[in-house]
């Protein structure tokens, strides 16, 4: 169906300048539904990112296979969307052109596409803002942008990358449940990779924990708990989550730690080598 994702068995490895390969995802299996917001936490550097990019189809799985909508993904894939750390917007270009890219990029006729775009500056809340640059926006504003830009070409599939870290936790709050007002419209399969446990349970359907790179699947957290979605702040010291929250900890914590010790690991010997 549209927009579900599947890994199946996926290793990833790259090719290092010394000629060897190193691997960044090994063994990853997957499954995100259609409709369905999926969190995938995990080390630093362990393969998050590069999990989204072998689903956005910029990148070949080594080994195993990555379906999207039930299709073997073999090159860019159709409908998605993405949404990154650093707003990937045009600095020359008024946000209502940024917006209207998309569609004009898809054959929408200029003028249309303009419409459409004005459409989703509303929506997201900056009406009035179409003839201003990114420069001359706050960080909040720029995400919202980001999504309007991301949104208005109806992705099946939404892929985002620590979309909010660079965020206060105020505005970050505003964003998440700005995120669900959106995602609700159109039900897009997301994947969101995020270092923040309480973004992520606050959000997502499903919380995927990556062990330390290279990165498989370690846990999977279904949340089916009523939940105040989207309330980021509400959901640390929540009696409901508090079993939920300390569990993902734990399993996250583990990873955390393994991956530290490897890197202090490495400066050790780097240390002694001096
Ligand atoms: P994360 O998003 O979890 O921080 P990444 O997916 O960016 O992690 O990276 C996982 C590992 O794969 C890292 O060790 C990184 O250095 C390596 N890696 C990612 N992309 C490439 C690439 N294009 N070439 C070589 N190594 C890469």
């Amino acid at each position: 169906r549209r927009g579900g994702v599947q890994f199946s068995g996926v290793t990833k490895r790259f090719p290092t300048r010394d000629g060897s390969e190193k691997t960044a995802l090994r063994d990853v299996d997957l499954v995100i539904e259609p409709g369905m917001f999926c969190a995938v936490v995990g080390p630093t550097g362990c393969g998050k990112s590069t999990t989204l990019t072998l689903a956005a189809g910029l990148y070949r799985p080594s080994a195993g296979v990555v379906r999207v909508s039930g299709e073997v993904v073999d090159g860019i894939t159709n409908g998605a969307g993405f949404v990154f750390q650093n707003d990937a917007l045009l600095p020359w270009k008024s946000i209502l052109k940024n917006v209207a890219l998309g569609p004009i990029f898809r054959g929408v006729p200029k003028k249309q596409a303009t419409e459409e775009a004005r459409e989703w500056l509303r929506t997201v809340g900056l009406a009035g803002f179409e003839d201003y640059f990114p420069y001359q926006l706050s960080g909040g504003m720029r995400k919202r942008v980001s999504l309007a830009a991301a949104l208005i070409n109806k992705p099946s599939m939404l892929l985002m990358d620590e979309p909010f870290s660079a965020l206060d936790v105020q505005t970050r709050a505003i964003m998440s449940n700005e995120l669900l007002r959106l995602w609700e419209r159109t039900r897009p399969s997301v994947i969101f990779v995020t270092h923040d446990l309480e973004e992520a349970i606050a959000l997502a359907d499903r919380v995927v924990v990556m062990t330390a790179g290279p990165a498989t699947v370690k846990a999977v957290f279904d949340i089916d708990l009523p939940r105040p979605r989207g309330e980021v702040q509400e959901i640390r010291f929540h009696p409901r989550f508090l079993d939920l929250y300390q569990q993902i900890w734990e399993s996250l914590r583990e990873e955390v730690e393994q991956a530290y010790s490897r890197t202090t690991s490495v400066s050790n010997l780097k240390g002694n080598a001096a």
